[in-house]
């Protein structure tokens, strides 16, 4: 008897040498990992056609049965060829051969019955089969042959004469001996029948093995509902476990301190999104639970006052804040915009980077345990372990994909001496398409800031080829003699660095031959320079002393110097749309009308066009990576986990969009009902889970 955890090495006729290869070829190591391999085509043999009807059917396969007759052989050299008329009564057909002859003779007898199949071709008025599959009918069987499910099989494979039947073959032996009572449905009969899904016992049959095509329809559905029910479950099972298992503080008022700053300081008003997103964030706060929410804005937004915000509000209730930046840079710009209203509402902030001098470490680490300081902004220098924050109240983690899973870990575990969690409030301005949030990270709350504040001037975006650009650069000296500044971007194209430097060289004798001094000055920035060197050149431009800035994609996210309104990005169409947008995100960023050009060659593919051509027509991030996940062909859309085990064989996040939104409530509303899937209708659904976390690193304690 086998089950669906059998390794393969245990069916019969696989073995240790076979069992191996399919190991390596295709990760298939047990009869579950074997059943779930599925066919990537159908032969459909399951009609007997009359030679009449398949008249109607030239240029496709028929499978037919006839008496052979008039067997020879014709030509000579290589035009030799044997031809055998096949006739069922209604019509003819020519079998034709070009090889094989003599064991082809022996095997094809005159006036017998066989059962043919092949693609049928019509030349002047005679229907024909070449190299026909021929079985000779024995014993009065004249039944169809069914519809015979085609395996993807590697060289290595066949090589070792495994092929595609010989993998059939090893699936059938699996059904003869693997019974429906052995596969458990870890989707519950009641979510089935809404859905009309099948069984997984029966969809395992009607994958390998089905009576008709629609079957594997059915059964192709009921996987990728499977693949998106199972990942759900795991990702909000977790959630709601980490919401049972940790206690969150509780703010009970949004405090005085908001108040003071609502009234008395804030430079603006917040847009609606904005206010939007500050109250799904309080309501957080004052739930009881402990926050864990994604905060998602395009670039400039304006998260930095939602993050002022929702920290003045844990300050207001007695508690610390701390606020990780990926970068110095970006900590220090940070610290500096929010030093400001500090110091109106009389809180202590303090600065702790990598260059922090000992002395202030001290004094830093000192005030934090006296409780002194309110605002403590960083790098992952706040992760190091003097750092001891007594009573942290919210941790906010600025541009989360530069930080490890890890080290949001290792910030969130600054715990405070009661033993509550922090709330967490991870914030980005890469957008993420909602169908890739919820399969990745789907554990996180999620608030998106949909809009801009007003009075931002959409920014053109030109996309220019290489022979154009002496027009493109007598626009940007008349936008240089304005006094505005200037970007000037290369990509990291070679592997080698040295290549990369030269091309970044030669970018720049361009632009200093074509701008040149004293009316401009130009800084350049690029992997092989210190820090220090640098942030000194960053600080050069900022300061208005150099009008361009030539660079290799160094320029950190989130830079801002507002007159800097021209975006040139050589060899765009090196870059990812993701990368682009950001990029183009450093301009437009004051109130000078701002220009993005797209400098690419000639010759693109259809990849680079769409990604340029999006560029060109919206602004709109959450827009553009949406294109973005499109434009990537499923197999790089499917989603991979921490372990890089694939997440999905038959599902893909767009194309599949609508099952996936679909089993997104259903599973919400489970874990609703039954927290931690303890009911008993509910038991083979948490046995899975519980299963295939066995089998991983267990990220799930990971926010
Ligand atoms: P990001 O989301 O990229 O971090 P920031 O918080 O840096 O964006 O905000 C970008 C700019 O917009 C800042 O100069 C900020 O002061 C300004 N800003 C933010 N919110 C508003 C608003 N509601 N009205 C006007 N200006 C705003
Ligand atoms: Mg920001």
């Amino acid at each position: 008897m086998i089950n669906l955890s059998t390794d393969v090495k245990f069916i019969s006729g696989v073995g240790e040498i076979k069992s191996n290869l399919l190991k390596s070829t295709f990760n298939i190591y047990t009869v579950e990992d074997l059943l779930l391999f599925a066919p990537y085509k159908y032969i459909d043999k399951s009609k007997i056609l009359k030679i009449a009807e398949a008249a109607q059917q030239i240029g496709n396969n028929v499978l037919i049965i006839g008496i052979v007759s008039n067997v020879s052989i014709q030509g000579t050299g290589s035009k030799k060829r044997m031809i055998a008329i096949l006739n069922d009564g209604s019509g003819r057909v020519e079998l034709l051969w070009f090889q094989g002859f003599s064991y082809l003779k022996k095997f094809i007898v005159p006036n017998s019955e066989y059962r043919v199949y092949g693609r049928l071709t019509k030349f002047s008025n005679t229907l024909s089969i070449s190299h026909p599959e021929i079985e000779f009918i024995a014993d009065g069987n004249y039944n169809a042959l069914g519809i015979e499910p085609i395996y993807n099989s590697s060289q290595t494979l066949k090589n070792n004469k495994f092929d595609s039947k010989a993998i059939a073959k090893i699936i059938k032996t699996v059904f003869e001996k693997l019974n429906k009572e052995q596969v458990v449905d870890m989707i519950p009969d009641y979510v089935r029948s809404k859905f009309d899904i099948i069984h997984r016992y029966e969809a395992f049959k009607n994958l390998h093995q089905p009576s008709d095509l629609s079957q594997t329809q059915k059964a192709r559905l009921r996987f990728k509902f499977e693949e998106f029910f199972t990942s759900q479950t795991e990702l909000l099972l977790a959630k709601s476990e980490l919401r049972m298992a940790t206690k969150g503080i509780k703010f009970d008022t949004s405090g005085e301190l908001l108040k003071t700053f609502y009234k008395e300081y804030i430079p603006f008003e917040l847009t609606n999104a904005q206010k939007r997103v500050v109250r799904e964030i309080y309501d957080d706060l004052k739930s009881g639970y402990r926050m864990s929410r994604l905060l998602q804005g395009d670039v400039g937004s304006g998260k930095s006052m939602v993050a002022f915000i929702s920290m003045l509000i844990a300050i207001g209730n007695g508690y610390q804040t701390a606020y990780m930046a990926p970068t110095e840079i970006l900590a220090q710009q940070q610290y500096a915009s929010f030093l400001k209203f500090a110091n109106q509402l009389g809180l202590e902030i303090r600065l702790l980077t990598g260059s922090t001098k000992t002395a202030d470490r001290k004094s830093i680490a000192n005030s934090l345990v006296t409780g002194k300081i309110d605002i403590i902004v960083g790098t992952h220098a706040l992760l190091e372990d003097w750092v001891s924050i007594p009573k942290p109240g919210l941790v906010i983690i600025d541009e989360q994909h530069k930080f490890g899973v890890a080290q949001r870990a290792r910030l969130q575990d600054k715990k405070s001496e009661v033993n509550v969690s922090p709330h967490i409030l991870v914030m980005t301005a890469t957008p993420i398409p909602r169908t890739l949030y919820m399969t990745q990270f789907g554990d996180l709350d999620v608030s998106v800031i949909d809009e801009l504040p007003p009075g931002r001037q959409p920014i053109t975006t030109t996309h220019i080829f290489d022979n154009q650009k002496i027009k493109m650069y007598d626009f940007i000296s008349k936008e240089l003699k304005k006094g505005r500044q200037m970007y000037v971007v290369y990509p990291l194209i070679e592997e080698s660095e040295v290549a990369d430097y030269a091309s970044l060289m030669q970018g720049y004798d361009e632009i200093s031959q074509r701008f040149p001094a004293p009316e401009n000055q130009i800084s350049i920035v690029h992997g092989r320079l210190k820090p220090e060197e640098k942030e000194s050149e960053m600080q050069r431009f900022k300061k208005g002393n150099t009008n361009i800035l030539v660079s290799t994609t160094v320029i950190e996210v989130g830079v801002d110097v507002p007159n800097a309104t021209i975006m040139i990005i050589e060899s765009a169409n090196k870059f990812g749309l993701a990368q682009l947008h950001q990029l183009r995100g450093r301009v437009g960023r004051g109130s000078g009308k701002s220009y993005c050009f797209l400098v690419t060659e000639r010759d693109l593919n259809e990849i680079a066009k769409r990604r340029i051509s999006a560029m060109v027509q919206t602004q709109d991030g959450f827009e553009l990576s949406n294109i973005d996940l499109e434009i990537r062909g499923p197999g790089d859309r499917q989603g991979t986990r921490q372990s890089g085990k694939v997440l999905f064989r038959f599902a893909d996040i767009v194309n599949d969009k609508a099952i996936l939104e679909a089993v997104r409530k259903i599973v919400v509303k489970i874990i609703d009902h039954d927290p931690d899937l303890s009911k008993p209708i509910n038991k083979p659904l948490k046995d899975y889970i519980l299963n295939e976390r066995k089998s991983k690193t267990d990220w799930t304690k990971v926010s």
